[in-house]
C-alpha cells in the first residue's frame, strides 16, 4: 500500500514533472488548491494514499491581472481575496456574488474559484457565473498549456475536462465593455451554509437605448452539469429586458433544465424556481447598467 506525500512546487515545469512521475509510478497524484471540498473527500468517501500536490505557491496560481482588455484570475485565489477586490467586483459584480456565497467566512479564506470549478458539483455556485461571463479555462499540460471555454470545462457529476497530467492555472475573462454587467442568484432552502436548489448566472449588454445587444445565462443545479441556455440570451436580445423578455428568458431556462428530486427539492420545484432566478438576474444586471 502506498503511503500519503504532500509536495508544494514552485513552478509549473515542476508541478507537471510531479503529476507525471506519480503516473510513471503508477500512483495516484492529485492537485490541491483550498482544500474545502478535497479534504472532506479525503476524510469521508476518498481516503486512498496519494501525492497531494498544493498549487498555492505557483505564481500562475495565484495571480489576478486586470489588464485593459482582459482579467486573469488564478485558480488558486481564494473566495476571500477576489472578493475584497474592489476593482473586481466593479467589474463581474454576479460572479463575485457567487463566490462570496461559498460556505463561510472561514471557508472562503481557503476555497477558490478553480477548485469549485474543477470540483465540477452540479450545484458550484461559480460555475454558472463563470459561464455567464464567457470565462476560458487555462490549463498547464505535459504538452504546454491549452485553452477551454468554461461550458465545456465540466463533463460531467464531478467529472472535468483535464486528462491526466493536466491541471487548472487560471481563468481569463474580457473585459466588460461599456452598459454591460452581470448578477447570479441562487435559492436553497436555509439562509447560509447549504448547496444551490438552482442557481442562474446572466450578463447583459445594453445599447444607449437601453435595447440588449448581448446576453449570457446560465443555470446550476438543474442537470448534471452547469448549462449555457442559447435560448435564454434569445429571448432577451432585442429587448428591452422587461417583463415579457424576462419571463420569456425564464421559460427557456425551465426547458432546458433536467433536474432530479432529492431532499432540497422536486424536479417541478426546480423547473419552476429556476424561472424565477432567471427573471431576477435579469432584472438585477439590467437595473446594474442602468444605475436603478
Ligand atoms: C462548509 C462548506 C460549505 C460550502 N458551501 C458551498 C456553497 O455554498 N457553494 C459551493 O459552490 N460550494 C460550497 N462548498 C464547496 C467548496 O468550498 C467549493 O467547491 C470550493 O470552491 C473548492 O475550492 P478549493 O480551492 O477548496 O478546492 P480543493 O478542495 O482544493 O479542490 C477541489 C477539487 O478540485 C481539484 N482542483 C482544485 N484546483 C485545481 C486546479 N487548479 N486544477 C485541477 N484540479 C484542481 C482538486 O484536486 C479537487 O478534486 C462548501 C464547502 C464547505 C466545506
Amino acid at each position: 500500500m502506498g503511503a500519503y506525500q504532500y509536495v508544494a512546487p514552485t513552478s509549473v515545469d515542476e508541478t507537471l514533472a510531479v503529476l507525471k512521475e506519480a503516473a510513471a509510478r503508477g500512483e495516484r497524484a492529485q492537485v490541491l488548491a483550498g482544500g474545502t471540498d478535497l479534504l472532506v473527500q479525503m476524510r469521508g468517501v476518498d481516503r486512498a494514499p496519494r501525492t497531494i500536490v498544493d498549487l498555492k505557491k505557483l505564481a500562475e496560481t495565484s495571480r489576478l491581472e486586470l489588464g485593459e482588455k482582459e482579467t486573469y484570475i488564478g485558480a488558486a485565489i481564494c473566495c476571500a481575496e477576489l472578493y475584497e477586490n474592489a476593482a473586481l467586483k466593479a467589474r463581474y459584480p454576479g460572479l463575485l456574488e457567487a463566490a462570496d456565497l461559498i460556505g463561510s467566512t472561514q471557508v472562503q479564506g481557503r476555497a477558490s474559484i478553480g477548485g469549485n470549478l474543477c470540483n465540477a458539483s452540479p450545484a458550484g455556485d461559480t460555475i454558472p457565473a463563470l459561464i455567464a461571463n464567457a470565462a476560458i479555462c487555462v490549463v498547464a499540460g505535459p504538452d504546454g498549456q491549452r485553452e477551454i471555454p468554461v461550458e465545456d470545462f465540466v463533463v460531467g457529476v464531478q467529472k472535468n475536462a483535464l486528462a491526466q497530467g493536466e491541471f487548472l492555472l487560471g481563468l481569463k475573462l474580457k473585459a466588460p465593455g461599456p452598459r454591460t454587467s452581470d448578477a447570479y442568484l441562487r435559492f436553497i432552502p436555509r439562509t447560509e451554509m447549504d448547496i444551490a436548489v438552482a442557481g442562474c448566472g446572466v450578463a447583459l449588454t445594453l445599447n444607449d437605448e437601453g435595447i440588449c445587444t448581448d446576453a449570457r445565462v446560465s443555470i446550476g443545479a438543474v442537470a448534471p452539469t452547469a448549462l449555457l441556455v442559447n435560448d435564454a440570451a434569445k429571448a432577451l436580445i432585442g429587448t428591452p429586458v422587461d417583463d415579457e423578455a424576462l419571463a420569456a428568458a425564464g421559460a427557456a431556462c425551465t426547458a432546458a433544465a433536467s433536474p432530479i428530486t432529492d431532499k432540497r427539492g422536486t424536479v417541478e420545484y426546480r423547473r419552476r424556481i429556476v424561472a424565477v432566478l432567471c427573471k431576477r438576474a435579469g432584472a438585477i444586471a439590467r437595473d446594474r447598467i442602468l444605475g436603478v
